[in-house]
């Protein structure tokens, strides 16, 4: 079946990170698009935190970084403690500027501003509460079916869909696009609460016997808390973080305000391939890596950008097809780097021998490299 005329040429299956950033990059090229959310409202919860000088290079491109500058918070700087001493630092003063950081924003305050940023290029290209339901490829053209507000039944032809509908994408499902991978047994609790330490804007990493604790800045006074536990806790509370701090590094949360109290198990899949006639996947619908060294939203945001640069390109399928391959190894990468990170906060029974890495790890001339990896750099590269 032929039709001529698409009713608009991308639709975005949606609007969290991801999507939103996507409609931005793509707009900002003059292309036209459309975004289809389910909610009503950003994400509830702070989840995400690290935004990378990756991510902020594209921001700058498209000219939406004063905001996230204006909400976030500056890290400079980490230390990895093992439980009664430093066990080095990681400065990110040597990246290249102007972005020599990575900017605290927790994931709420980060879709806000993408919301509105898309608002003020095209105050149509966002529909809420619209849910996405299935999808028919044609040679030239997709038709979408989706629930309007009302649960009215709506159908929408376009030249290329993209599925940027999170892990359980049901754009990945209708394609019968495979998506591979596993579960890892480690698992943690996390929150945010009032800043009662003395580290200022800085990260802390405790490496410990009994597992790792991140402790990062937030803004408004802030700092979220991450705590390795021996297993998955469904309904966890403050109190266990409470206790598990002061357990294992004497720190004192009692009594301090908390919110976003959650846990969070590690995961790594890729989809077999991120582009399927004129469907095409980006962020958590295409892969999740693990969430210890906050990587996975800014490898979404990579993946959009080739995306937009594909579809404003002049050879459409080539540059698809580029993007396919060449993100779906920059994919494999970071997941490697992920688990990097997460073997390092493991349980192990010779601290010494790995407190004795980090220390060579985060001395020059090794830590330059360390922080080059921290940051997302030289993910095009041949070296890890
Ligand atoms: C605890 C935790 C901490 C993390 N920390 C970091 C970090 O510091 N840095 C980092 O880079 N990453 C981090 N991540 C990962 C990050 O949260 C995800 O990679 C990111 O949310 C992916 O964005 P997305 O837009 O692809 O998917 P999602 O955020 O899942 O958004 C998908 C959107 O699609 C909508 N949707 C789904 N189905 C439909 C449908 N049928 N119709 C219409 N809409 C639909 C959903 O409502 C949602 O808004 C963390 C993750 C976790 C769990």
């Amino acid at each position: 079946m032929k039709n001529d005329q698409p009713d608009i040429p991308v639709v975005i299956i949606g609007g969290g990170p991801i999507g939103l950033f996507l409609a931005i990059s793509l707009i900002k090229k003059g292309i036209k698009c459309l975004v289809l959310e389910k909610r009503k409202d950003p994400v509830p919860d702070s989840r995400s935190l690290g935004i990378h000088p990756v991510s902020l290079e594209l921001f700058d491109k498209v000219n939406i970084t004063e905001t996230f500058l204006e909400e976030g918070l500056k890290i400079r700087k980490g230390f990895a403690l093992s439980s009664d001493q430093v066990l080095g630092e990681i400065v990110f003063d040597d990246c290249p500027k102007p972005h020599n950081y990575i900017l605290a924003c927790p994931q709420f305050t980060t879709e806000k501003i993408l919301r509105n940023e898309l608002n003020k290029l095209d105050q149509k290209a966002l529909i809420t509460q619209a849910e996405f339901i299935d999808l028919k490829q044609h040679e030239d053209h997709i038709k979408i079916k989706y629930n309007d507000l009302q649960g009215n039944n709506k159908t929408i032809t376009t030249d290329y869909l993209v599925g940027c509908d999170g892990k359980n994408s049901l754009v990945r499902q209708r394609s019968s696009i495979h998506y591979s991978g596993k579960r890892y047994d480690d698992t943690y609790v996390m929150g945010d609460f009032e800043d009662n330490t003395d580290f200022g804007t800085d990260a802390a990493v405790y490496l410990l016997p009994e597992g790792l604790i991140e402790s990062f800045p937030l803004p408004n006074g802030m700092r979220r808390w991450v705590v390795k536990t021996n297993e998955y806790i469904e309904k966890p509370d403050t109190q266990i973080i409470v206790s598990l701090v002061k357990k294992r590094i004497d720190h004192d949360l009692k009594g301090i305000t908390s919110v976003m109290i959650s846990s969070f198990g590690v995961q790594h899949f890729i989809a077999e391939t991120f582009v399927k006639n004129r469907v095409i996947l980006a962020g958590d619908a295409a892969h999740i890596v693990s969430p210890v060294g906050g990587q996975g939203m800014n490898l979404g945001w990579l993946d959009t950008w080739k995306i937009s640069e594909a579809l404003s390109g002049r050879n459409i399928g080539l540059g698809l097809k580029k993007y396919s391959d060449k993100q779906r190894k920059i994919t494999r990468k970071v997941a490697k780097r992920a688990e990097l990170n997460m073997m390092l906060g493991r349980k192990t029974r010779i601290p010494l021998c790995r407190d004795l890495i980090i220390r060579t790890l985060l001395k020059e001339p090794l830590s330059k490299k360390v922080a080059q990896l921290f940051t997302m750099r030289g993910l095009d590269k041949w070296w890890i």
